[in-house]
């Protein structure tokens, strides 16, 4: 999977979503000054700018124009898509050179979706932006990221099937804890998982370590990516990883994880037919 230099272009967002990741962070704002000067610095062939929310940045055409008059390819953006119900503004991302889209939805209709965001509105803003860019993007790669709350597991497989039906190119069912447990959720995240693979559409998680996954190896996006994806996290293996067939490329389970809900629910991999495939993807 291809790797992206990482741009953090917003502390604000149009949004006020319960489980931020950035805006909970106090993160200060980049200067147009400095995202060029990290812009200059070209070491991969992809770049993402994400946030808080890209687009509300009124120099944000600027930004996507320095990144293609320097060569890079695959210009992505990460968002809630609300921006993009202007058509026009989002002719003026695409001209500008954004070709890769991830956008972010917390469920499959208005009531949970806006609930989460805490904007009304939003769920409607965000498939109207989807809707646009489906119909506007000839070489269009859009992914559908879905970030797994207590609020939203039991919705899993009607936001998959769905978001289906704009043709997207992947999903990603993002388990970044929230003090939900594993056993609650995993039900439904195969679910939506068996939902994709039916209609023939990528879908990855994120979060989900090989005994929870066991079986659907291949859609665990850290094989991929590595397990410091979703920011720095702390891991620690448990009494069962030993007997596991995984324990040299797994970290086993995040800390604070274990201290909530305990280690009872994970059960060592003996066999798993991925195995051989997934150690050679480590190296
Ligand atoms: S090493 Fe431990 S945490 Fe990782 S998959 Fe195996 S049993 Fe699970």
């Amino acid at each position: 999977m291809l790797r992206y230099k990482k741009i953090f272009v917003n502390n604000q967002c149009n949004n006020n979503c319960l489980y931020c990741l950035y805006l909970q962070k106090g993160l200060l704002q980049p200067s147009f000054e400095s995202i060029i000067t990290e812009i200059t610095d070209k070491e991969q062939d992809g770049i993402e700018f994400y946030g808080g929310e890209p687009t509300i940045r009124s120099d944000l055409v600027s930004i996507l124009l320095s990144a293609k008059k320097k060569g890079f390819r695959r210009i992505k953006l990460t968002t809630n898509g609300r921006a993009f119900s202007d058509i026009h503004f989002l002719q003026s991302i695409i001209s500008a050179g954004g070709n890769i889209f991830e956008i972010k939805l917390w469920g499959s209709n208005p009531h949970l979706h806006d609930s989460i965001t805490q904007v009304h509105g939003s769920f409607i803003e965000t498939l109207r932006g989807l809707d646009n860019l489906t119909n506007l993007l000839e070489e269009k790669f859009i992914c559908i990221r879905i970030p797994v709350c207590e609020q939203n597991y039991l919705d899993l497989e009607n936001t998959v099937a769905m978001i289906l039906g704009f043709g997207i190119n992947r999903i990603i069912l993002s388990y970044s804890g929230h003090n939900l447990s594993f056993r609650k959720t995993i039900i439904h995240i195969k679910n939506a998982i068996n939902i994709a693979i039916l209609n023939r559409t990528w879908i990855l998680t994120e979060g989900l370590p090989f005994c929870i996954m066991n079986g659907l190896e291949p859609h665990i996006i850290e094989i991929y990516l590595g397990w410091n994806n979703l920011g720095r996290r702390s891991f620690q293996q448990h009494k069962n990883c030993i007997d596991c067939i995984f324990r040299d490329l797994c970290p086993g389970i995040q800390s604070d994880y274990l201290k909530r809900f305990g280690e009872d629910e994970f059960l060592p991999v003996k066999d798993s037919k991925y195995f051989s495939d997934i150690k050679a993807l480590y190296g």
